[in-house]
Formats: structure tokens, C-alpha cells, sequence
């Protein structure tokens, strides 16, 4: 989620705004002004309810950053590299660099969320009875009360432990200590924040639709939110698991079907590699045996029919300097962002400017689907850092 507005820099972290808290800001502005703020205390103006219900809104946001800057500060403590803070629709995120090394690591960066969301509403909470005691308006006492509220709340929901919330993230934390496997710790903590979210989701629905209560879209989508942030971050953990250590020599396809830079299209179509072998992109190699570029079928079909006799695959392939290539003994985790950024995502895979093999963002999706094969003879490849 990109930031629309930087905030600047708290306590060194970076803090942004993305432009949806605009709907956290007006949901909130709107039900105290128009619904808790009249009903508890009728007889003020419309504008003293609206002024004072910004405020509050105002303030529950800057508590929502106050948690996440609490998990950013201990992550940073604990040697987690964080990248920046955004407020958005569904409230904080704290973008981590990393993951924890341990799970005591992982545990304190969690746990300090809720315990800071606990701590204001409990301050928040003295404060209210402190301005009852000196007799206040009823209305400040009552904004003040509803942010403490809020905030308990929000420490715990946040504890409901179901990745990705903090409290998942402490499940997680503790099944990784006691089965010291991280991989099958986030499987189990990503379980309970998909069932939780199709809980919500289904409540949320029926609330619509029987109870006729809009306000259920709200935990809908929440729950929806949560069912897809939980499979995402145990589908990239399983990539990390499976692929932790594994060169790119090893999920390549070796020694792939070639084209001669000089031949023309009407050549290469007459060889009949479209039917026989099933890719769709051959390296390009010159007359030495070194590699020119990368011809992909796209690229000959975009060439009309009659020039194809005239036209040479060194004229239509994607040149050696605009393709990704690799090294064998790379790691395939180290390729993967630079594949999904590449125009074709394939590289080609060079040894000291020969070329081996090439490798498809399809040969590493078929790799993720091996069953324990590549983790056996996995000894090169540390697969949880405490064990590094
Ligand atoms: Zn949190």
C-alpha cells in the first residue's frame, strides 16, 4: 500500500497516510456527531457535536498510530529492519523488512501493539473520570470515554489470534517455539485468521441480510481483508520454505531448445518448434555459441506472415542487455523479484557467459508444488534463521 501523504518521521520511523483513512475519519466523525454524541447528551449545538466529533476522530487515528509505532519501535529493537508506517481504511500497518529471527523476537514485536491500544484506553479511561470528577461538560467526558473504549477494544481484537493480527502473530510465535518450525507455526496461525475472517465475513452478511443492519458490511470486510492477508502470508512462507537455499541451477530447465541469430523467421517456423516443444521463448545465440538475446513466440507472431522469410531472428529478438539473466548457483529467491519485474518473466540462466538453462516464473510455481523432495537434501539451505 503506497502512502498519499508522508507525515514525516516519528521516533525515526517513517509515517504515511494512505488516502482511504479518509473513511475511517468520516465513518467515525459521522457516528459521533450524528448518533453517540446527540443521543448521550442532547441540547448542544450542531456544530459543537461536529467540531468535537473531528477532534475525536482526529485522536483515535493518532491512537491507531501510536500502536503501530510501538510494534515498528520494538521490531527495530529486536534487529527488524522497518521500512515505514501507513494509516489506511482498516487502520494501521507496519511494514516490517524482515521477518523476526526468533520467536521471543517475534513475540515482543506483537505483543506491544495490543499492550499500548490497552494502556491508552486505560489512561483515556482515567482522564474520563478525572474531567467527571472536576465536572466537565458531559459531552468532552463522553468523547474521551469513547476513545478509551475504542482503544480497549481495538487492543483486544487485536489479540484474537488469527494471522495477521497481533494476536496471530503471537500464536505463531508460540507454536514456532514449541515445534520450532516456522513454516508449519504460520501455517496454523494463517488457518485461524482464515477462519476468523469467513466468520466475520458470514456474521457480517447475516446481519445484513437478517437483521438489516448495514453497519455488518464493515466487519465483512474486515474479515475479507483478513482471509486474504492470511493465505498471502502463508503462501510466501511456504515459498521461503521451499525454496529457502535452492540454487537456480536445481528448478531451471537445462540445456533449452536454441535459435541461431541469423536464421529468419520463416526457418525457425519451418524447424516446427512451436508444435513440438512446449516454450515460448528460445535464447538467441551467435555463431561463437554465445548468447545474442531471447526470440519469443509473441515476438514472431507480431511479424507479419509475408516478411517473416526476410526477417532474421536477431532483428525481432529482445537483446542479452533486456532480459534477466542468472547465475546457476544463485539463489531462487534472490531471482524471484527480478523475474516478476522482467519484461518476459524467464531469465536466461548463464555459467561464466554460457549459456545452461533457462528458468520460468512456471518452473518455480511447478517447483513449489514438489512434495519434500527439495527439502531433504536440503543441508546447504538453513530454512529457519535460529538454526543459521
Ligand atoms: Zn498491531
Amino acid at each position: 500500500m503506497n502512502e498519499s501523504l508522508s507525515l514525516g518521521r516519528i521516533a525515526g520511523v517513517r509515517v504515511g497516510l494512505h488516502w482511504s483513512v479518509l473513511v475511517i475519519l468520516v465513518l467515525v466523525t459521522v457516528t459521533l456527531a450524528r448518533g453517540e454524541f446527540p443521543t448521550a447528551h442532547p441540547g448542544h449545538s450542531a456544530g459543537q457535536y461536529w467540531s468535537l466529533a473531528v477532534l475525536t476522530a482526529i485522536v483515535f487515528l493518532a491512537s491507531l498510530l501510536a500502536h503501530e509505532l510501538a510494534h515498528a519501535v520494538v521490531a527495530r529493537r529486536n534487529g527488524v529492519q522497518v521500512d515505514g508506517i501507513t494509516l489506511w481504511m482498516l487502520g494501521g500497518a507496519a511494514r516490517l523488512h524482515s521477518e523476526a529471527a526468533t520467536p521471543a523476537a517475534e513475540l515482543r514485536i506483537a505483543a506491544v501493539g495490543p499492550l499500548t491500544s490497552l494502556l491508552a484506553g486505560g489512561v483515556l479511561a482515567g482522564v474520563a473520570a478525572g474531567l467527571d470528577a472536576l465536572h466537565t461538560s458531559g459531552l468532552v467526558v463522553e468523547a474521551v470515554a469513547w476513545l478509551s473504549a475504542i482503544n480497549i477494544l481495538l487492543a483486544v481484537f487485536n489479540a484474537l489470534p488469527a494471522a495477521p493480527l497481533d494476536g496471530g502473530r503471537l500464536l505463531r510465535a508460540y507454536l514456532w517455539h514449541r515445534t520450532g518450525d516456522r513454516l508449519r507455526a504460520t501455517r496454523g496461525a494463517s488457518a485461524a485468521g482464515r477462519a476468523l475472517g469467513w466468520f466475520m465475513v458470514v456474521t457480517g452478511f447475516a446481519a445484513v441480510l437478517f437483521g438489516h443492519h448495514l453497519s455488518g458490511l464493515w466487519p465483512a470486510l474486515i474479515g475479507w481483508f483478513l482471509i486474504s492477508a492470511a493465505t498471502a502470508e502463508v503462501r510466501q512462507a511456504e515459498m521461503r520454505g521451499v525454496l529457502g537455499g535452492v540454487p537456480v541451477s536445481r528448478v531451471m530447465t537445462p540445456d533449452p531448445v536454441t535459435v541461431p541469430d541469423t536464421a529468419t523467421l520463416a526457418d525457425f517456423l519451418a524447424e516446427g518448434p512451436f508444435g513440438s516443444y512446449r516454450h515460448s521463448a528460445f535464447p538467441v545465440l551467435t555463431a561463437d555459441g554465445s548468447v545474442a538475446g531471447l526470440l519469443t513466440v509473441r515476438r514472431v507472431e507480431a511479424t507479419p506472415a509475408q516478411a517473416r522469410a526476410s526477417t532474421k531472428v536477431r532483428d525481432v529478438m529482445l537483446p542479452l542487455g533486456d532480459i534477466v539473466t542468472a547465475a546457476p548457483d544463485e539463489p531462487v529467491l534472490d531471482l524471484l523479484p527480478r523475474l516478476q519485474a522482467g519484461p518476459v518473466r524467464r531469465a536466461v540462466v548463464l555459467d561464466a557467459e554460457h549459456l545452461v538453462g533457462i528458468l520460468t516464473l512456471a518452473d518455480i510455481t511447478r517447483a513449489l508444488t514438489w512434495p519434500t523432495a527439495p527439502a531433504a537434501p536440503r543441508g546447504a539451505g538453513p530454512r529457519f534463521p535460529k538454526d543459521a
